[in-house]
Formats: C-alpha cells, structure tokens, sequence
C-alpha cells in the first residue's frame, strides 16, 4: 500500500474528509510535488529542536483537523528567526487559535522551513460531476482573489496542455520576470501540475485539493501549504 492510500484510509476511519497539512504534504511528496520541509511536534521544546536542526528562520503553523484556514485563527508565524522566536510564537499560536476555536482538536504545530519570498502560484484541483477531476492554474494572492485570473483543463493532462495552462493566464508575464524579479521556473511548474493530474487521476476520491500557495524560483518551486478534502 502507497502512503497516499494509507493516509487516506486513516482518514476515512476517523470520518475525516479534510487531511491535515502534514497528511496533504506527505502525500505531495509522494507525487513528486516540491514541498517546503516540515516536521510536527507536540512541544515547545521539539519544537525549538526542530527549528534549530531545519535551520532559521522557520514558519509555526497549527495542526488541527477543525481548522482549515489556519491564518483566520491566528494559527501562522512566519519569519521566526531564532530559539526565542520559536518559544513565542509556539505559545502564541496555542493562545490565538484557544481564543478563536476553544473546542478545536489539537494533534500539533507543525515547524517547517521559510521558503523565500518569490512569485506564488496556486494549482488546485475540483471534481465535475460530468467531466471528473480538472486542473486549476493560476497565480497567487489578489491574481487569483481579485482577479480570478485561472484557467483549467479537465485531468489527465499531457505537458502540452501543461504548457499551455501557464502561458493563457493573463499574468504570464510575470512569471517571465520583471523589475527585481527573476523568471520563473516554467519547467518547474509544468512537472507539479502533470503530477497534480496524475495523483488526481489515481485518487478519485479526492474531492479537492488546493496547493496555496507555491513559491517559484528560478530554479525550483516550493509548496508552502496544502490542502486536499476527500469525497
Ligand atoms: P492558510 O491555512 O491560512 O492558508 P498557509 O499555510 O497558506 O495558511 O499560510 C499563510 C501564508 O503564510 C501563506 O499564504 C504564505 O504567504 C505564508 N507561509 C506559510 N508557510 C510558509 C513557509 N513555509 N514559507 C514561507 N511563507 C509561508
Ligand atoms: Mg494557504
């Protein structure tokens, strides 16, 4: 059995539909997708630990399958920069999501890597009725809020249509550079949303998924978050 199915299994008999980040990542991994390295813990202490053997700075995020947007909770530190950052921001976390979700089940906060700023796409995936799963493309923040610059092709795709997703949203430019900002890795790109497809094809029974956002390099891309909600 895959991790991927594993996981899902674990979910399924605890009669949850959302993974947890760490859940998500793992199987991301799997897929080949790039993804920001992370580590849970269930205290300050690992969590100093791990901060110190990932190397600073580090993002804190909370771990609770009754919370899906972690940010509206209070529940993300980014750019923690040392020992005491991490005690801080740890406890910090812990009383932020306590006052907005009282009741929320705590499995762990999750330290993971700071990948650098850069441009930030999301790719995502929903579940037609008629067509089955298709692909999401688009770019990050008020491209995809304000915008709703995306495009989409119903899975499996082939790198063509890959290709051609990237090129068709209106902010392409950006992903060819400007100002201070470097191009983007398109190839980068192109082999998250094949692989994307692929884990879509193979898993139907994944409803959603939402990688949001991922950073692209000029070398690379790195998935900071990630979301998949099953059937
Ligand atoms: P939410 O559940 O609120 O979507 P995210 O994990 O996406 O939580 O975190 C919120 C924001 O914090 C992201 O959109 C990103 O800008 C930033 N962020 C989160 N994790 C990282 C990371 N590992 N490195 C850099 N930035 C991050
Ligand atoms: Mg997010």
């Amino acid at each position: 059995m895959t991790e991927t199915s594993k996981i899902f299994a674990v979910a399924r008999k605890q009669g949850r539909k959302s993974l947890l980040e760490t859940e998500a990542k793992i199987v991301c991994k799997e897929y080949g997708i790039p993804i920001a390295e992370f580590r849970l813990v269930k205290t300050e202490a690992d969590a100093v630990k791990s901060a110190e053997e990932m190397g600073f700075p580090v993002v804190l995020k909370i771990v609770s399958p009754d919370i899906i947007h972690k940010s509206d909770v209070g529940g993300v530190m980014v750019g923690l920069k040392d020992s005491k950052d991490v005690r801080n921001g740890y406890k910090q976390i812990l009383q932020n999501v306590k006052r907005h979700k009282a009741d929320a089940e705590i499995v762990g906060i999750l330290v993971q890597e700071m990948a650098p700023q850069s441009t930030e796409i999301i790719v995502g995936t929903v579940k037609d009725p008629q067509f089955g799963p298709s692909i999401m493309f688009g770019l990050g923040g008020v491209f995809v809020e304000v915008l709703k610059d995306v495009t989409f092709r119903v899975a499996p795709i082939a790198e063509d249509e890959a290709r051609e997703m990237i090129t068709e949203v209106k902010a392409y430019p950006l992903l060819k550079g400007y100002r201070n900002m470097p191009p983007a890795d398109i190839d980068a790109i192109v082999s998250i949303l094949l692989n994307t497809s692929k884990l879509v094809m193979d898993h139907q029974e994944i409803n959603e998924l939402d990688l949001n956002p991922i950073m692209v390099y000029e070398k690379g891309a790195k998935t900071v978050d990630a979301r998949i909600i099953l059937e």
